[in-house]
């Protein structure tokens, strides 16, 4: 519990949040400003800022929901699919510092495409500098 942290509120029914699913680790409520019907956020009950501060069993129990909840989202608002995303870290545009998973319908022809929209081109990287990315990931774990 981080005592001004909204999402800590909702877990501790200091403030309202339409809870579509909770368990012991987990809760799952309705967003309060949707980005389309039915968008959902699941989240860890414990406060924890970013994927990096998660215990790697709260994260196992994020994508687990999140992967249950995707379909009934769907079935709930007769969604095409959803888009399920992390913002993590404020570079990333998180801006509650409570880590949470944004389950979002999406429609055909809603228009908003894939997540790779947010990023245009990317950068131009050679096999080298490929090879040595994929070195630093497989060193820091
Ligand atoms: P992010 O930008 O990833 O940090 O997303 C935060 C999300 O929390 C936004 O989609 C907000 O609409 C949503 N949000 C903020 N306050 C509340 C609240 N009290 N109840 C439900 N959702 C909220
Ligand atoms: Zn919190």
């Amino acid at each position: 519990m981080s005592a001004d942290c909204i999402f800590c509120a909702i877990v501790d029914g200091e403030i309202p949040g339409n809870v579509v699913y909770e368990d012991e680790d987990v809760l799952a409520f309705l967003d309060a400003n949707p980005l389309a019907k039915g968008h959902t956020l699941v989240i860890p009950k414990a406060h924890h800022e970013t994927l990096g501060d998660l215990p790697g069993d709260l994260g196992a129990a994020i994508g687990r929901v999140a992967t249950e909840l995707a379909p009934a989202v769907e079935a709930a608002v007769d969604a095409d699919g959803t888009t399920v995303a992390f913002n993590n870290g404020e570079a990333a545009g998180q801006e509650v510092p409570h880590v949470h998973c944004h389950v979002v319908p999406r429609f055909d022809g809603d228009g908003y495409g894939p997540i790779h929209a947010l990023f245009g081109a990317g950068p131009e990287l050679d096999d080298d500098e490929i090879a040595t990315i994929g070195d630093a990931i497989r060193d820091e774990q």
